[in-house]
This record gives C-alpha cells, sequence and structure tokens, in this order.
C-alpha cells in the first residue's frame, strides 16, 4: 500500500508533451477503414497544427486490425519533418522488422499487466512478452531505434478487475532496465480513477526520472482529464490523446475512446501549462474527423466552439 503523503497536491508542470494516438488508437477502435491518403491528411493536420509526436500506425497482424493493413503506405506519406516524431505501434518481432522496413525510428511496443489480457490481445503470456521486450529493446539499442513500451491495463483489467499496481511497477523497473526509453501507463479499460492514478504514479515515480513516464487515459466513464490532473500532479509531463476523442474502447461497446486532444489542450491552456499545440487549428483537423465519421466527434471543446446550433 502507498503512503498518501508521498502524493503531491498543488505543482503544475510548466509544459507538458502530448502524442497524438487518434490516426492509430482512435481510428483502430472505429468500425469505418479510413483510405491511407485521408490517414495521411489526418497526420498533416495534426502536424500542422503544431503536434510532435504522432502515433501514426500500426504494424499489427491486418487479419487482427484491417484499419491498420496499410501501414507501409501510410509511413511512406508521412510529411517529412525532422522536428516531428512519428511512432508505430508494434506488438511483436514480426511487427519490428514491418516497420522498420518501412523507415519507422519509433516505436511503441505493448505488452499487458494482466495475463489474460495479455493473453487475448497478443496471444502471448506476460513472460513470453517480457522476454520479447528484452530481445527487441537490445536490438534497437544497436540499430538507433527510440522504443516506448505501452503498458495497457495498468489500472483495471477487463478480465482481471483491478490491476495489482506492485506488477505494474515491477514491469516498469525491468522494463527501464532492459533499456526502454520510455513507458507509457494505460488505462485501456478507461476505467482508472484519479485516486489510483496518484498512488500508481507516486509509486512509479519515486526513484524514478519522471520524464521516462508517459499516461494514456481513455474517457470511457469521463474521468480521462481528471486522471490527467492527477498524474501531472505526480510530476508526469508525457500524455497520450486523440484527436476530437476518436475512437473507442473494444471493452465497452458503447464508449468513447481515449481523452480528446482538443479538450486536453483546452484545459493545460487555461491552466498556463504550455503544449505548443495551436487549439484552433487543431479544431480545424476535427471538422476533418467530424467529415470523415459522419459523426458529432465526442470532443466537449470541439462541441461547444464549432458546432453550429440552431436555435428555435
Ligand atoms: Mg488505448
Amino acid at each position: 500500500m502507498i503512503e498518501l503523503d508521498t502524493i503531491k497536491t498543488s505543482r503544475w508542470p510548466e509544459a507538458v508533451t502530448i502524442m497524438d494516438v487518434g490516426p492509430r488508437d482512435g481510428l483502430q477502435n472505429e468500425p469505418y477503414v479510413l483510405p491511407a491518403a485521408k490517414k495521411i491528411r489526418l497526420i498533416t493536420g495534426l502536424v500542422d497544427a503544431g503536434v510532435k509526436w504522432i502515433q501514426a500506425t500500426s504494424f499489427v497482424h491486418p487479419k487482427a486490425v484491417p484499419q491498420m493493413a496499410d501501414a507501409a503506405e501510410v509511413v511512406a506519406g508521412l510529411p517529412q519533418r525532422d522536428d516531428v516524431h512519428y511512432f508505430a505501434l508494434i506488438p511483436n518481432q514480426k511487427g519490428y522488422e514491418r516497420a522498420r522496413a518501412a523507415g519507422m525510428i519509433h516505436l511503441a511496443l505493448v505488452l499487458s499487466a494482466t495475463e489474460t489480457m495479455n493473453q487475448r490481445n497478443l496471444n502471448l503470456s506476460v513472460s513470453e512478452s517480457m522476454a520479447i521486450a528484452e530481445q527487441l529493446l537490445r536490438r534497437a539499442k544497436n540499430e538507433g531505434v527510440m522504443v516506448r513500451v505501452d503498458i495497457s491495463a495498468a489500472f483495471v483489467c477487463a478480465y482481471e478487475g483491478v490491476t495489482d499496481p506492485g506488477q505494474v511497477v515491477q514491469q516498469t523497473d525491468e522494463l527501464l532496465a532492459m533499456g526502454a526509453d520510455q513507458i507509457c501507463i494505460c488505462d485501456t479499460t478507461g476505467r482508472a480513477n484519479p485516486q489510483q492514478v496518484a498512488e500508481l504514479f507516486a509509486a512509479l515515480r519515486h526513484e524514478r526520472s519522471p520524464d521516462r513516464l508517459a499516461a494514456h487515459f481513455h474517457n470511457t466513464y469521463g474521468l480521462a482529464l481528471a486522471n490527467t490532473v492527477a498524474a501531472m500532479q505526480q510530476g508526469i509531463t508525457f500524455f497520450d490523446a486523440s484527436i476530437a476523442g476518436l475512437g473507442g474502447c473494444p471493452y465497452s461497446p458503447g464508449a468513447t475512446g481515449n481523452v480528446a486532444t482538443d479538450d486536453l489542450v483546452n484545459m493545460l491552456n487555461q491552466m498556463g501549462v504550455k503544449t505548443g499545440i495551436d487549439l484552433e487549428r487543431l479544431c480545424d483537423v476535427s471538422d476533418f474527423v467530424q467529415e470523415f465519421s459522419g459523426q458529432l466527434p465526442p470532443s466537449a471543446y470541439y462541441r461547444a466552439t464549432r458546432v453550429k446550433k440552431k436555435v428555435a
């Protein structure tokens, strides 16, 4: 059990980094398949709005995730910018090889904190995934590739319930010792609450550099921004978000997706925390999301500022 007096309560960072995962986590949880040219237009819009970290696609089996079958085509069409870090998600060695062949130098290796989630998602045990991570991280160091590891179900597992925080701390330590550049703590099911987030990050930041940790919140129960604040209070300054709130939750079919980048940037602007992202240009990208999805995006900021209401 973590002591509550280790939790800070009133300190905001001067700036935070946002990785937009909409082109990957967002689109992979949408029912339609967006053509590669439109994915590239989406990513180009994000770059134009000032987003410097983008999870552009994933190299997973096309049968498992048909939305990402065009990964190499998307990578080939990415705007060439030295100041933008494009990431591809990979589940294993095969994904590593496909991503490297496509020219990717920033990778996100995914594994789970819980046995059942790892089996269902990757068809591997947690220890098998950790062994794969060790091999890939060694290889990546030799090849000059940056790898962050995404630990899914870090708070609540869809199959096993509340995740043991000790397991997440141990996995984080092992992965950092193996040479992972960053560990992203993922609330895959969107069931984390700010108290749980504060406790886990308080434990994680102890003797670990906060800039090697990132947080990934889904807004399934409307708690993603509250969870973000709780993580920021623990010194976390790197957050994932999805443009317009694109996406969903594979474990809650009716739910919305990751926290909307628009909402996260709006909150941070209001708090005086810098992101380097232009909120109005970001909403121009959300206009495009609305256009191709045919649906009003979940982003609260977008709904409050961009939707033309009919007044009776
Ligand atoms: Mg996710």
